[in-house]
C-alpha cells in the first residue's frame, strides 16, 4: 500500500470511530414517560399505537392526549352525542393500552390557535413533564392535525425544547404529506394488540382505517427498517447554538 493510501485509510478509520453511531432513538432513550397528543379520539392509537404499547412493555409511563372530543366525527350525532360516544371508545382504547387519557377540550373540526390555545397546550405539557412528546406531522390534509402540531411545536420551543420532540403519521398519502422517518420502532410483537385497540374506535370505520391505510404503512415501514411491522417517526432537531 502506497504512503498516502495509508494515511487515506487512517484518515477514514479515524473519522469512522469519531462519527456517532446512530441517533438515540424513541426505544433507545428509555423515556420514563411519554405523551402521545393527537387531534382526534383515535389518532393516538392508529399513529402510534404499537410504539405506545412497546414503551408500556419498557416500563414508560404513557398518557394518550385528545386536541378534541371528536364531536365532527359521527354523521347523524349532535357535537354532544358523538363526543360521548367518542369519550367511551377511547376510554376502552386506553384501558386496553394500560395508558391514561388526557383531553384538551378543543372542539372537532373548529379547532384554534391563538394566544390562548398556545399558553393551554404549554400548560398541560408543563404540568405532564414528560421526558418525549410525539404528535402528527404538520404537513397534513387535515386541518385538526395541522394545528394539534403547531401548538405542540410551539410548546416545545416555549418550555426551552425540555422534551424530545416527534413527529407521526396519519394515514399517509391521504392525511400525512412528505413524510419520511428518520427513526422507527420495532412493533412486530405488538401489532395485533394495537389493531385491537384500533377497533374500539367502533364508529371511525377501523377495519378501512387499518386495512387501507395503517397495516400497509406498517408493513412498508417495516420494510424500510427490516422486520415485520414498524411504525415511523421524525425526531424534531435543535439547533444547540
Ligand atoms: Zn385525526
Amino acid at each position: 500500500m502506497k504512503r498516502t493510501s495509508i494515511i487515506a485509510a487512517i484518515v477514514i478509520a479515524a473519522l469512522c470511530i469519531a462519527m456517532p453511531t446512530s441517533a438515540q432513538g424513541l426505544m433507545k432513550s428509555n423515556y420514563k414517560k411519554v405523551l402521545v397528543i393527537g387531534a382526534h379520539p383515535d389518532d393516538p392509537e392508529t399513529c402510534a399505537g404499537g410504539t405506545m404499547l412497546a414503551l408500556k412493555a419498557q416500563g414508560c409511563e404513557v398518557v394518550s392526549v385528545y386536541l378534541t372530543g371528536g364531536e365532527a366525527g359521527i354523521k347523524g350525532k349532535s357535537a354532544d352525542e358523538s363526543a360521548r360516544i367518542r369519550h367511551k371508545e377511547s376510554a376502552d382504547a386506553c384501558a386496553m393500552m394500560g395508558v391514561r387519557s388526557l383531553w384538551v377540550g378543543q372542539i372537532d373540526g373548529a379547532t384554534e390557535v391563538n394566544k390562548t390555545r398556545y399558553d393551554e397546550m404549554k400548560a398541560i405539557i408543563a404540568a405532564e413533564k414528560p421526558d418525549a412528546v410525539l404528535t402528527h406531522w404538520p404537513i397534513d390534509s387535515h386541518r385538526d392535525h395541522r394545528v394539534c402540531s403547531i401548538l405542540v411545536y410551539d410548546a416545545w420551543r416555549q418550555l426551552d425544547h425540555g422534551f424530545d420532540l416527534y413527529y407521526m403519521e396519519a394515514m399517509t398519502g391521504l392525511q400525512s404529506m412528505n413524510f419520511a422517518p428518520d427513526d422507527y420502532v420495532d412493533i412486530s410483537d405488538f401489532a395485533d394488540l394495537k389493531h385491537k385497540v384500533v377497533y374500539c374506535h367502533a364508529t371511525q370505520e377501523p377495519g378501512w382505517m387499518l386495512d387501507e391505510w395503517h397495516i400497509p404503512m406498517e408493513k412498508l415501514r417495516g420494510n424500510e427498517y427490516q422486520c415485520k411491522a414498524a411504525e415511523g417517526f421524525i425526531k424534531q432537531h435543535w439547533n444547540r447554538k
